[in-house]
């Protein structure tokens, strides 16, 4: 039976880089959110589908009209409860089902969001959600007739993912190291989960934001500026590693056996070198991660491959090209031996094993990456002149003999470092994000950067 929904007019994207994202207030349309499963329903079919969510408060509201979206269209749901995003995953790959995963990551709580997943637990690619799209604004659902209408049962999957990850590090070196740990878990699906893999790992374990609710003790996103209690545990506690997660547990961030941050670039590296000192190969990320990443694997013999920006995108990359390791600087990392996507328990796992390995101090394991300095700054641009600005500077640059790089946006190659100037996708800006070998040259970057396309701008 097809029904007719409201449909939709315009050119609405309902997906952004990661999933579909909205506020859960008195403003939402809940038809937006039930619309959106009878279109993810009507795509997948009469499909078993694995479905799972973050710790939010509005995730049963959202379950709610998800489930009965998709169950209209005929699909049966294993509903995993609340767990980490690549639990999920995980469950998906292991038993050949796609999913959908009720999550806003790293957003504030009164954001939700819906995240749709292939059998091999990777988020599906950009032309897979715009066949969704298409049946959302359309609205022609497929919906079941009433004898095809299909069960929902439930499936605990917890011990799996630990096990999984446990199964994938030298747990026996990490065991014997009897390393001392904080993990905040953000009062996200981590609290069920992560201090596990660590105690399995026979750490000495201390939580933190270990309780699971929605209304979390600090901001689901892990920066320097919310894990200020973290750092400070660290120290205090007299711990070697302090491990902090996002809303969904897709993520790690670490803090060194000093209290000190370690930005997201610097782990990435970290991993990166020592994944391909094991293994040699390719590693991926993209093209705004530091050079940092570059360096570390081409000296240990392996090669870099420049995705544009967006966990999903590298992901699929590392698995077309059967990459070694591949991940970003927001602490997302991804072991292909493990699943195709970003696993916050795997990543936290992984730099124990290193930690065990070496036998050394996080901060001193640090000081062996290279050190670079960053700058971002941003300047306003109306979104129909983006294309247009980004094609005339790429071409005036090619003109001069410039080296660049389009993968995303025009990456500037300079003797002191580069700089990346992207359109962003949501806002009427352009982004300027410079690297170079000390402050100075980062700043002098941008500027530099940035005076480029305001020429560009003015004269469009
Ligand atoms: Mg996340």
């Amino acid at each position: 039976m097809v029904a007719k929904g409201k449909g939709r007019t315009g050119k609405e994207r309902i997906f952004g880089t990661n999933g579909i994202r909205f506020v859960v207030d008195k403003n939402l349309d809940p038809n937006f959110v039930l619309d959106s499963a009878l279109a993810i329903g009507t795509y997948f079919g009469n499909r078993r589908l694995v479905l799972g969510m973050d710790t939010r408060i509005s995730g049963p509201l959202v379950k709610s009209l998800l489930v009965s979206g998709l169950a209209s269209c005929g699909c049966e749901i294993v509903d995993l409860g609340v767990v980490p995003s690549p639990c999920i995953q995980l469950a998906a790959k292991d038993k050949r089902m796609p999913g959908v995963i009720i999550t806003a990551s790293h957003n504030p709580p009164e954001f939700n969001g819906i995240k749709c997943i292939d059998e091999n637990g990777m988020e599906l690619s950009r032309d897979e959600e715009a066949k969704i799209e298409d049946i959302f604004r359309d609205g022609k659902f497929e919906l079941a007739n009433w004898k095809d209408i299909r069960s929902m049962s439930r499936l605990d999957y917890r011990a799996e993912y630990i096990n999984s990850v446990v199964s994938k590090v030298d747990s026996e070196r990490i065991r014997k190291a009897r390393l001392k740990v904080v993990v905040d878990c953000a009062n996200g699906p981590a609290s069920l989960t992560s201090p596990r893999i660590l105690e399995e790992l026979g750490c000495e374990v201390v939580t933190l934001n270990g309780q699971p609710s929605g209304e979390p003790t600090r901001p689901f996103e892990p920066t320097i500026e919310n894990l200020g209690e973290l750092m400070l545990l660290v120290k205090s506690a007299d711990a070697d590693l302090g491990i902090a997660h996002d809303g969904d547990a897709d993520r790690t961030i670490f803090v060194d056996e000093k209290g000190e941050y370690v930005h997201g670039d610097r782990s990435l590296a970290l991993v990166a070198k020592h994944v391909v000192k094991e293994k040699g190969g390719l590693v991926v990320t993209p093209v705004s991660s530091s050079q940092c990443v570059e360096d570390v694997v081409t000296k240990a013999g392996g090669r870099i491959h420049y995705t544009r920006v967006g966990a999903p995108l590298v992901a699929r990359t590392m698995a077309e090209k059967g990459a070694v390791f591949g991940g970003e600087e927001n602490g997302g990392l991804i072991f292909p031996e493990h699943l195709h996507c970003r696993d916050g328990g795997m990543g936290a796992a992984k730099l124990l094993e290193i930690l065990a390995r070496r036998k050394k101090k996080l901060s001193a394991l640090l000081r062996e990456i290279p050190h670079y300095s960053q700058f971002k700054t941003k300047i306003p641009c109306p979104e129909k002149k983006m294309q247009q600005v980004t094609k005339k500077l790429a071409n005036r640059l090619r003109k001069k003999g410039k080296k660049i790089s389009t993968i995303d946006g025009i990456k500037l190659f300079e003797k002191n470092g580069w700089v990346l100037i992207r359109p962003s996708g949501t806002e009427s800006f352009i982004r300027i994000f410079s690297e170079g070998k000390s402050d100075k040259d980062a700043r002098e970057l941008a500027a530099q950067g940035k005076t480029l396309m305001e020429s560009c701008i003015k004269s469009v």
